[in-house]
């Protein structure tokens, strides 16, 4: 019997946010895929439980690293750290955010901070040291997590809306950058999903959501997750600078 190649075979993946959610699906999709990947986020146990999860699926063995993504030094460490076991790094998920909702008025100073501190500047530390190896390498996938919110906004959600906005920006601006390079950089827009940040929302807000979702459900992490394998793969290798919209045609 010979083996299928699997899409992702012999690549190194860093993943940030993969102890839950989003995150998580991404990192047992990848692993499934063949990938050898590096998963990051605070909570360590929650990590070590995913990276258990691929290995008894049959996966490559993950490299696990707690840290904040608010933390540069960190990220250095994570990237050298990384190097010395795999001697490259082929796709980059920013997928770590966090929300802090509140009327706009009323928003206060560590609101703001904290969101933008961790979704967009997480995802600019994690893209300026992780490019710099896949310009060396003349290679190198990176998907950053946006949402829907970023390209229509949301009332409660300022800071969260601005960080996402900045999030496809800064996507575009990088792909630019870098194109030449052959370091394609890419953005993911999500609508609603079920994971652990939605399951806050109350019942009346989450009707009121499935109307204005055409596909009239709420997606899946999975949903998501296939996305992120698309534009991981060899099948996305002349798309760059773009946003995919997983969202059962809320934005059109
Ligand atoms: P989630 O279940 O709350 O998971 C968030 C992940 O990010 C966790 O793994 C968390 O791990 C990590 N994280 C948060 N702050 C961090 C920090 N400072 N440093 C390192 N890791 C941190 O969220 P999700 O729903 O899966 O969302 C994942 C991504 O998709 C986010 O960027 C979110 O904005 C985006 N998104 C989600 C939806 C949705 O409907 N769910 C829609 C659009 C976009 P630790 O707590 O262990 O650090």
């Amino acid at each position: 019997m010979h083996s299928v190649k699997k899409r992702l075979d012999g690549k190194v993946a860093i993943i940030t946010g993969a102890s839950r959610g989003i995150g998580r699906e991404i990192a047992l999709v990848f692993g499934r895929e063949g990938a050898k990947t590096i998963l990051t986020a605070r909570s360590a146990d929650a990590l070590a439980a995913v990276a258990q999860e691929i290995k008894a699926a049959g996966g490559v063995e993950p490299i696990c690293f707690s840290l904040d993504v608010k933390d540069a030094v960190k990220i250095e460490e994570l990237v050298d750290k990384s190097l010395d076991k795999t001697e490259r790094i082929d796709i980059l998920v920013n997928n770590a955010g966090v929300t802090r909702d509140g009327l706009f008025v009323r928003m206060s100073d560590e609101d703001w901070d904290e969101v933008l501190d961790t979704n967009l500047k997480g995802t600019f530390l994690f893209m300026r040291a992780v490019s710099k190896v896949m310009m060396r390498q003349r290679a190198g996938k990176i998907i950053n997590m946006a949402s829907v919110i970023g390209l229509i906004g949301n009332a409660g959600q300022a800071n969260y809306a601005a960080s996402k906005a900045g999030i496809i920006a800064l996507t575009k601006s990088v792909a630019k950058e870098l194109g030449s390079r052959n370091v394609l950089v890419n953005a993911i827009a999500p609508g609603f999903i079920e994971t652990e940040m939605t399951q806050a929302l109350g019942e009346d807000i989450k009707k009121t959501i499935l109307k204005s979702i055409p596909a009239g459900v709420l997606g899946k992490p999975s949903d998501v997750a296939q996305a992120a394998l698309f534009l991981a793969s060899d099948e996305s290798n002349f798309i760059t600078g773009q946003v995919i919209t997983v969202d059962g045609g809320m934005v059109m």
